[in-house]
């Protein structure tokens, strides 16, 4: 059963009137409606939607009504249940018709529903009550990932209200298990409402960051991920008795293997994206980062360059493939030779480099011994990088301009982890435009305790997405 909490509403709105922080000028959506999308982020909050406790069916009954009630139709409303390890999750497609003779492909706005878990001991407010305190609303998922559920179904929600009509049909794609496997993710990619999408855009990627002193750093618009992929290397030997040492040893051939991984060296490889971000950083930055990525840009093979760039792991990353092992098991008794050794190696593989098995090529070849056997371990998803289209990237930076003017967009790749793969790898070009802003270091909570969302970013970004899904509306985007 489904456990609610209940909270003091009028408390909360007290507190919110106090901290709210209008702009005029930007302000599309009225402050009414902003309040009103606060309070679905808050309800949506209070279902512990994380893996094992069963409760994204009930948060899309929740969402299924309320968009039933802003007067969308049956058919525009699409629950895809999915069964994963004796638990039902559940993707939800809803649809805002375009004009009937509209021949333009859909697009698609994605969020997901589910969270990590959170355990309330760890937490200094319940994660399940949303509790708002100092301009921050607290709770989990008040981020990653039901921030952008709220926004995008309010505004469809205020969308259909206003009696807007779009020159396409607007999607919204939200997967229920985005976190632990993303199956809805992909069932919601079968359904003809998104399967030929023009593009897609993730509001679970992409963001805004200032310093801890406000200034804004940069926001970013994810058009590319690494791509996850694991490796065992394993041994195994006869064995015998520890007092006999043999020639042979497994743990022994594993520690090798493992100092030749450790070493593999992957060449500096520059996409559209990475070039771009080379560019700013090296802005940004200044200093011998600067020197060496611009040297980098003219001369990927530049040695002292890259030396250099290794000692900066947070920049390394965008630059190459890495390769890291994380786990190690051998042997079974002190006085025994081992029979087995095993490690995990986990990789995160350039886009558009070769995939996996260029690398498992790379790796066996450093390794070069045939006694180490090296398999993958689980999948893999392989997803090119998405274009930098001029008309998107001048749409989104539209967008970011209504609450940050002057602030550039910057297209960004990340090291793996959102749904924005899924739908690359089968042809749909996947922004991340969850134009997040204002957030400080300081709050990126996702996955952690104390997760929390600053109030006036949420505000802001109901004006960015009105004005997105209008644009993306109008059809001049093809
Ligand atoms: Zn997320």
């Amino acid at each position: 059963m489904h456990l609610r909490y209940r909270f003091m509403r009028t408390t909360l709105c007290v507190a919110v009137l106090l901290l709210t922080i209008s702009s005029p000028g930007a302000a599309a959506v009225s402050q009414q409606k902003k309040l009103e999308a606060q309070t679905l982020l808050e309800e949506l909050i209070t279902y512990r939607t994380a893996k094992g406790y069963g409760q994204v069916p009930d948060m899309v009954d929740y969402l299924e009504d309320k968009l039933l009630k802003a007067g969308f139709s049956r058919q525009d409303i699409v629950r895809l249940p999915v069964e994963v390890e004796d638990e039902t999750v559940v993707g939800l497609i809803v649809r805002l018709a375009g004009k009937d003779d509209a021949d333009l492909k859909p697009v698609a706005f994605l969020a997901h529903m589910d969270v990590v878990d959170a355990l309330p001991k760890n937490w200094q407010t319940n994660p399940f009550i949303p509790t708002v305190k100092d301009g921050y609303l607290y709770g989990r998922g008040a981020q990653d990932n039901k921030f952008g559920v709220a926004l995008l179904v309010s505004t469809f929600i205020n969308l259909k209200a206003s009696g807007y009509v779009p020159e396409r049909d607007l999607i919204l794609a939200f997967s229920g298990d985005e976190e632990t496997g993303m199956l809805t993710t992909r069932q919601i990619l079968n359904h003809p409402f998104v399967s030929d999408a023009a593009f897609a855009l993730n509001s679970d990627a992409g963001g805004g960051t200032i310093t801890r002193e406000g200034t804004p750093v940069a926001f970013s618009m994810q058009a590319a991920e690494k791509i996850f992929a694991t490796f065992i290397l394993s041994t195994s030997n006869p064995g015998g008795h520890s007092s006999v040492p043999q020639p042979e040893n497994a743990i022994y051939e594993l520690a090798q293997a493992l100092l030749e991984i450790k070493n593999l060296a992957f060449p500096v490889t520059f996409n559209e994206i990475t070039r771009s971000m080379a560019h700013s950083v090296a802005d940004r930055e200044g200093g011998e980062i600067a020197k060496a990525l611009r040297t980098l840009l003219e001369n990927s093979n530049d040695n002292d360059a890259i030396n250099v760039i290794r000692q900066y792991p947070q920049y390394a990353n965008m630059l190459w493939t890495t390769c890291v092992a994380t786990m190690l098991e051998a042997g079974h008794a002190e006085n025994a030779l081992p029979q087995n050794a095993e490690a995990t190696v986990n990789c995160r593989i350039l886009p558009d480099t070769g995939g996996v098995d260029h690398l498992l090529e790379k790796m066996e070849e450093a390794v070069g011994s045939s006694s180490v056997q090296i398999t993958q371990h689980g999948e893999s998803v392989e997803s090119p990088a998405s274009p930098l289209r001029d008309d998107i990237v001048e749409m989104l930076q539209q967008g970011v301009a209504l609450n940050y003017a002057g602030v550039t967009l910057q297209p960004t790749m990340s090291s793996g982890g959102t749904e924005g793969r899924e739908y690359r790898r089968v042809g749909i070009p996947t922004y991340g435009a969850g134009s997040l802003g204002l957030v400080r270091p300081d709050d990126s909570r996702a996955h952690g305790p104390n997760e929390r969302i600053p109030l006036a970013s949420f505000y802001k970004e109901m004006d960015y997405w009105d004005y997105i899904m209008r644009r993306a509306g109008r059809g001049d985007i093809k």
